[in-house]
C-alpha cells in the first residue's frame, strides 16, 4: 500500500543528504567538540561551521546562535529566563500559541506572579494588531510572544510589523517560527526582533535538535547549569550529528525555496479546487494561510467524524485532525476554538500539510479516502 504523509506540520520526512551527513559524522567525526586533541578539535569545526551556516541565512550573527534540543526547549528557555533575568513582569501572548509557549507562559504566571495577557484573536484567525497595540500602552516590562505561522491553521503573524510596533514600545519581541524557519525567508538585520525558535525536524532534519536566536547582548541566562558549552548559556555536550544535519538541512532548504514554494503552492491550489469541487459545503479554517498547510472543516456526520482518522490511516494516508501533539484526544483545539463557532467546533478539521516530497497523486488518494467514508 502507497503511504500518503500529508502531516508535515507535524514532523518532515529527512533529506538524503541530511542522513549521508549525519551517518559520517556519526562514524568518523565522534569528537567531543570540547577536547583538545584533533578529534576535539574537528568535532568543534563542524559544530562552528554549522553555526555560522545557520546565522547566515538568517543574516544573523554565528554568536547569535544557541544550539538546543527541540523548538520546546528553546522557547522555555527565553520565556523563563526574559522573566526571572531579564525582570519581566508581563507577557502578552495569544491563545493560539503552540503550547510550548501557552503552557510555559502559564507556569510562571504561578511561578512569579507575572501578569499574562491575551491578544484577541479574528475569526479569520489573524492576530488583532489594534488590540496588542493598546496592551502595549500599559507601563510594565514586558514581553510579546507571538508566532510567525500557526502550526494548527497556517495563519501568519506579520513580523516586521509587529516587531516595529514592539520595538516603538520598547517591548521585548519572541517569535515562535518553528513552523516557518526554513520555508520562508527571515532577516534578522532588517527585522527588530530579539528572539526566535527552530526545529530541525520541521524542515527535513533529525529530530531532538533546534535552536535559538537570541539577539546580542540581551542578558538572557542558561536554564541549567555544567560545563562551558554555548558560552556556558546552554551547556551539555554538543550532538554534532544533530546540529551538522540541521544546518545541511536548512541549506538546502533555502537554496531550493523559491522552486519548493512554488511546488508546494500549486499542491495546495490543487487541493482547495478538490475540496471545492467533491465537497462544496467544506469550509476552509483561517484566511491568508501559509502556503503548506490546509485546515478544513468537512461536512460529516458525527458518526463518520469518530473515525475519520482511523479510516484514512487504514487506507495509508497520514493527514491530522488538530495539532499533532494532540492526535487521538477527544478536545476540541485549543487554536480552532478561539476561531470558530460551537457548531463548526463540533464538525470534524482536518489538517493537510504538504512538502515538496509530495504530488498530485498523494492528494488524489486523500480524496478518494475521505469520499468512500
Ligand atoms: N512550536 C510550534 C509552532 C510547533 O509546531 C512545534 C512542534 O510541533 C513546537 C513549537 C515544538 O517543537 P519541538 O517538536 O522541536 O519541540
Amino acid at each position: 500500500m502507497k503511504k500518503v504523509y500529508l502531516d508535515n506540520a507535524s514532523t518532515t520526512q529527512l533529506l538524503p543528504e541530511v542522513i549521508l551527513e549525519m551517518t559520517k559524522i556519526l562514524t568518523e567525526d565522534y569528537g567531543n567538540p570540547s577536547s583538545t586533541h584533533s578529534l576535539g578539535r574537528n568535532a568543534k569545526s563542524i559544530l562552528e561551521l554549522s553555526r555560522k551556516s545557520i546565522a547566515k541565512h538568517l543574516n544573523a550573527t554565528a554568536a547569535e546562535i544557541i544550539f538546543t534540543s527541540c523548538g520546546t526547549e528553546a522557547n522555555n528557555w527565553i520565556l523563563r529566563s526574559a522573566v526571572k533575568d531579564l525582570k519581566v513582569a508581563r507577557i502578552i501572548t495569544s491563545k493560539i500559541e503552540h503550547h510550548a509557549v501557552l503552557h510555559t507562559a502559564l507556569a510562571l504566571q504561578n511561578e512569579y506572579g507575572i501578569q499574562v495577557d491575551f491578544v484577541k484573536v479574528k475569526s479569520n484567525g489573524a492576530i488583532d494588531i489594534t488590540h496588542l497595540v493598546e496592551l502595549l500602552s500599559q507601563e510594565k516590562k514586558t514581553l510579546v510572544s507571538l508566532m510567525h505561522v500557526n502550526n494548527e491553521t497556517g495563519t501568519i503573524l506579520d513580523l516586521s510589523k509587529v516587531s516595529q510596533i514592539c520595538k516603538e514600545h520598547n517591548t521585548l519581541f519572541h517569535s515562535d517560527t518553528v513552523q516557518s524557519i526554513g520555508k520562508i525567508e527571515v532577516d534578522l538585520q532588517k527585522t527588530p526582533i530579539d528572539f526566535i525558535v527552530a526545529s530541525a525536524h520541521k524542515f527535513h532534519g533529525p529530530k531532538g535538535v533546534g535552536f535559538a536566536f537570541v539577539r546580542k547582548n540581551s542578558g538572557l541566562q542558561p536554564l541549567f547549569f555544567g560545563g562551558e558549552q554555548e558560552k556556558g548559556q546552554r551547556p551539555g555536550t554538543e550532538a554534532i550529528h544533530q546540529i551538522a544535519g540541521m544546518a545541511k538541512a536548512l541549506e538546502l532548504s533555502y537554496s531550493n525555496l523559491n522552486e519548493d514554494r512554488n511546488y508546494i503552492s500549486e499542491l495546495k491550489n490543487y487541493l482547495t479546487e478538490r475540496l471545492k469541487g467533491d465537497f462544496p459545503d467544506s469550509k476552509i479554517n483561517g484566511e491568508n494561510t501559509f502556503y503548506n498547510l490546509v485546515n478544513v472543516i468537512l461536512p460529516f456526520t458525527a458518526d463518520k467524524t469518530s473515525m475519520l482518522l482511523f479510516n484514512l490511516d487504514m487506507k495509508g494516508i497520514a493527514v491530522s485532525r488538530g495539532s499533532a501533539c494532540q492526535s487521538g484526544s477527544i478536545r476540541p483545539s485549543h487554536v480552532l476554538a478561539e476561531m470558530l463557532t460551537d457548531e463548526d467546533l463540533k464538525k470534524p478539521s482536518l489538517r493537510i500539510s504538504f512538502s515538496h516530497f509530495n504530488t498530485k497523486e498523494d492528494i488524489d488518494l486523500l480524496m478518494e479516502g475521505l469520499k468512500s467514508i
